[in-house]
């Protein structure tokens, strides 16, 4: 059974996602505050954290931060204001998997969350020997070896674990510091410059079309993805 965990103080709202996803079989804990949400957010494991942006106490903003800091796979949907398009870069800049826009059908909800389960699902079977897939690129970290469509691929290490990364988490963004600091060990942001120069050495080698990146895509004002659905 999928625990989901719904931080959210408007209390209708939460309502209506706790029948909602109680009903595709989940057990959902909720809480109002802030404060002890982020203490169960991080306290426990969760199959997925639904956040809501503005809340008593303690911001979903922070609450996001603190949980990708203790762990980078739990996956977060951020509830945010429909308007505000800063707030989607705001969330996905802190780390959150996914946003859905207030007010939302609830429909809407449930396929999205649907799908962050099928992809985590996925992901999942396709790592129990070692294998990472999406689309047409495939990955063996043991053998070191990666193909397109079939076809050998040269990667340097660096272009390697670059792309590593994007296929251990589909979907997620990526910010740059993000990539220099992992990849390459450097917080210093001056060093900016290389992640770009590398991710597009790497979409020169692996996209059919360079110039309208399929795999990795940019996320304008954050950084990079590689769509699950590529
Ligand atoms: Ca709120």
């Amino acid at each position: 059974m999928k625990k989901i965990l719904i931080i959210e103080d408007e209390q209708e709202i939460a309502d209506l996602l706790t029948i909602h996803l109680t009903d595709i079989g989940a057990e959902v804990t909720h809480v109002a505050d802030g404060l002890r949400g982020l203490n169960l957010a991080i306290g426990q494991a969760w199959d997925l954290i639904v956040l809501d942006l503005s809340l008593p106490h303690c911001s979903g903003l922070d609450i996001c931060r603190q949980v990708r800091e203790l762990s980078a796979s739990t996956p977060i949907i951020m509830l945010t204001a429909r308007s505000a398009e800063s707030e989607r870069v705001i969330g996905l800049n802190a780390g959150a998997d996914d946003y859905i826009s207030k007010p939302f059908g609830i429909s809407e909800l449930i396929a999205r969350v649907n799908s962050l389960f099928r992809r985590i699902e996925a992901f999942a079977d396709a790592t129990a020997d070692g294998r990472l897939k999406v689309g047409d690129i495939e990955m063996c970290p043991v053998n070191h070896t990666v193909t397109v469509s079939g076809e050998p691929v040269t990667l340097t290490a660096k272009e390697f674990d670059l792309l590593q990364y994007f296929l251990r988490a589909p979907n997620r963004v990526f910010k740059r510091t993000e990539l220099l600091q992992d990849v390459w060990g450097y917080t210093h942001s001056g060093y900016l410059h290389t992640v770009n120069s590398h991710i597009n050495r790497l979409r020169a080698k692996i996209e059919p079309d360079p110039a309208n990146p399929r795999y990795i895509s940019t996320v304008w004002g954050v950084g990079y993805r590689m769509p699950a659905a590529a």
